[in-house]
């Protein structure tokens, strides 16, 4: 028997391991806590590219402006397009910023099963606006 050290790569947000850098390199790149994340869906559905931190300040200036407490949750629908993984990965850098876990009593939350639901049924609805017409 050999016994043998091994490096762990570590992501520097959410702390989940991988034997490989490169997966971890990919995984820190989209993790959901990452403040600079570059999401998934967002690309998948061309919906643009916007970091959670540049969502929360929009957020936080679009409600100043409008004279609101900046954390509606249709305002971070609309400022994330109704993309789930963006409105999740707000969320929890907003309680992180204010030094909360999403079981504290003022942490924000969303629904992720329902608005991943509701983006899907916009998704399938503007699939139909472009594509019905062809058929
Ligand atoms: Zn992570
Ligand atoms: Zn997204």
């Amino acid at each position: 028997m050999k016994k043998r050290r091994t490096w762990r790569y570590v992501c520097d947000f959410c702390s989940k391991g991988y034997s490989k850098e490169k997966y971890c390199l990919e995984h820190e790149k989209r993790c959901i806590k990452n403040p600079s994340r570059v999401c998934e869906m967002c690309e998948q559905y061309n919906l643009g590219h916007r970091t959670p931190e540049e969502m929360l300040m929009a957020m936080k200036v679009a409600s100043r402006l409008a004279g609101r407490r900046y954390f509606e949750i249709d305002q971070l629908r609309n400022i994330s397009h109704g993309c789930p993984l963006c409105m999740l990965s707000v969320v929890v850098l907003d309680n992180k910023n204010r030094g909360l876990n999403r079981f504290s009593e003022d942490a924000f939350s969303i629904d992720y099963a329902a608005e991943r639901d509701r983006f899907s049924q916009e998704c399938m609805k503007e699939w139909r606006r472009l594509y019905a017409p062809l058929f």
